[in-house]
């Protein structure tokens, strides 16, 4: 007897809540147990980006640091390049860096300048879609090495957080979403 390949539903089991990490009032998604488990790991990747072919896909862009587990992966998928995007100060080569706010603070991320060639085809791909400062200061770095950012692909997206506001000229695909 043949099992049926996991789908989002067992995908969003899997998912451990960790109430008040790393701060109080936060409650974090772990994605741990799905990479602990090769069924739902490349159930995780076949979700995210299944959709595509491959060809389709010249580039995918991962975001420091879990972002890197999944983008990865779908870049060896699809047969496409990984570019990751780093927190300032991680990479060795000349850098475009983007900043962007925070609840409290602000951060700056980062790509190598010879990264993406003008015209290509990308996907950005992260764990999770929260706020949506993250994953828009990481789609105007592809945007300033001149790639046609083709989706953003989250595996999860808070929506009651509203990050697909600060995406909204972008298509976004969540496979989870709360
Ligand atoms: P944001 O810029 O607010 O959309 O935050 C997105 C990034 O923060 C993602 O790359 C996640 O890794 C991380 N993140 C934010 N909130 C959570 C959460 N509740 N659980 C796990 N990771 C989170």
């Amino acid at each position: 007897m043949s099992q049926a390949k996991p789908g989002a539903a067992e995908l969003e089991a899997a998912i451990r809540n960790v109430p008040d990490f790393p701060k109080p009032g936060i409650q974090f998604k772990d994605i741990t147990p799905i990479l602990s488990s090769p069924q739902l790991f490349a159930a995780s990747i076949e979700q995210l980006t299944g959709h595509f072919k491959p060809g389709e896909v010249d580039v995918v862009v991962g975001i420091d640091a879990r972002g890197f587990i999944f983008a990865g992966a779908a870049a060896l998928k699809l047969g496409a390049a990984f570019v990751p995007i780093r927190k300032k100060g991680k990479l060795p080569w000349f850098v475009h860096e983007q900043g962007y706010d925070l609840e409290y603070g602000s951060n700056t991320l980062a790509i190598h300048i010879d990264a993406i060639q003008p015209g290509t085809r990308v996907i950005l791909v992260d764990d999770l879609l929260a706020t949506g400062g993250t994953a828009a200061a990481a789609a105007a770095l592809i945007h300033k090495l001149g790639g046609h950012l083709l989706e953003i692909n989250f595996l999860i997206e808070l929506s009651f957080l509203k990050g697909r506001e600060k995406l909204k000229d972008l298509p976004v695909r969540s496979v989870v979403i709360y």
